[in-house]
């Protein structure tokens, strides 16, 4: 699980921000301000650790809104599980009868969602692809409790690429759009200083106090590393897509759960991707979709998406950053930063 520090990171005065590859960076200076005010509620929703935390408000009113925010989660987490009886594990049993049921037919607020998925899918050419449902289940990704112990048999995946049976799975997106929707439910609740992470990929609105809102973002390779940290500027999202978030090892290979919807295997090429846009819920889909992309695609893919902000880790090791994400980022170990290279969108 990746994790982000909202409050632990304390930079030295001098430290700039616009220089990439910066060493200075340790955990040494982890604490919390002797001023604290932000009030933290954590709680285990869609499969992973969310934490909400609110700064500016009394605790109890901060208090009140993060329970809501929690049980927001839980009901869309219902409603938008691709099983069960929640809204889209109903469409997903009439799909599988009719292939042309109309979502909106079944749930209006569903129907949007996936209009919405829909759309990233075309400007994705495809590479974000909301209807692989089924390819989910074939490799075994669709429980959250689970992993696959094996892949599934090349005939079943080449059946699936010629068939494309429709069933809906918006695990690319939908954390993305609950957390869109647990800030502006803070906000109509008159908070304007929060965020909200959902097992690192977060919103941030306003500040902490007289300071940005810090993040730090996971090494691929290192589950307690810390690969980069960065300060959000105001209304901001920060989500990634990696290869290690649920995988299983068989015969000595690895296998992840992004996956192509080209070949019906997992993607390869990119270890991960940090995408940074104001909205959450595209920013899920856009670090989804680059994985997919790969090395050479993915900054066509990002512009097609309007994406900006992007810092993708490579199977070879070499860290590539847009011209947008390279002054916003500074690493926490100067390896990482001689790694790194600048790479300009078309
Ligand atoms: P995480 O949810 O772990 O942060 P992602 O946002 O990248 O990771 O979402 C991965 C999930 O998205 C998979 O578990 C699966 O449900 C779904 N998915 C996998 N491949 C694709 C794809 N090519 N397009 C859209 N969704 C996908
Ligand atoms: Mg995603």
């Amino acid at each position: 699980m990746r994790r982000a520090w909202p409050h632990a990171w304390r930079l030295p005065a001098a430290l700039s921000l616009a220089v990439l590859g910066l060493a200075a960076l340790g955990l040494a200076g982890c604490g919390r301000d002797a001023q604290e005010n932000a009030t933290q509620h954590r709680f285990m929703a869609m499969g992973t650790l969310v934490d909400v935390t609110v700064y500016g408000v009394p605790a109890d009113e901060a208090g009140t809104a993060a329970r809501e925010v929690e049980r927001l989660f839980h009901d869309l987490h219902r409603a938008w599980q691709p099983q069960g009886d929640g809204a889209l594990g109903r469409l997903n049993t009439m799909l599988a009868a009719d292939p042309a049921t109309d979502p909106a037919a079944v749930d209006a607020d569903l129907g949007m969602l996936i209009a919405a998925a829909n759309g990233l899918a075309q400007d994705t050419g495809g590479l974000f692809d909301p209807g692989l449902g089924a390819l989910v289940q074939l490799w075994g990704f669709a429980s959250a409790e689970s992993l696959p112990a094996a892949p599934p048999p090349p005939e079943a995946v080449a059946a699936w690429l010629e068939e494309r049976p429709l069933q809906v799975d918006l695990g690319g997106f939908a954390k993305g759009v609950a957390v869109d929707r647990a800030i502006a439910l803070l906000r109509a609740r008159g908070i304007e200083h929060a965020i909200v992470n959902a097992g690192g990929d977060l919103r941030a609105i306003g500040r902490k106090g007289d300071r940005p809102w810090r993040i730090g973002i996971r090494a691929p390779r290192d589950p307690a590393g810390v690969l980069a940290a960065l300060e959000t500027a105001g209304d901001e999202a920060v989500f990634t897509s990696g290869d290690y978030e649920r995988w299983f090892e068989h015969d000595g290979r690895r296998y992840h759960h992004i996956l192509d919807p080209r070949t019906g295997y997992p993607t390869a090429g990119l270890v991960s991707v940090t995408v940074l846009h104001a909205d959450a819920g595209r920013a899920d889909a856009a670090a989804t979709a680059l994985m997919v992309a790969g090395p050479e695609a993915w900054p066509a893919v990002a512009a097609a998406l309007g994406i900006e902000a992007v810092m993708v880790v490579r199977a070879d090791g070499g860290i590539e950053l847009t011209p947008a994400m390279q002054p916003r980022i500074w690493f926490t170990d100067a390896a990482y930063g001689g790694q790194a290279r600048v790479r300009p969108l078309p």
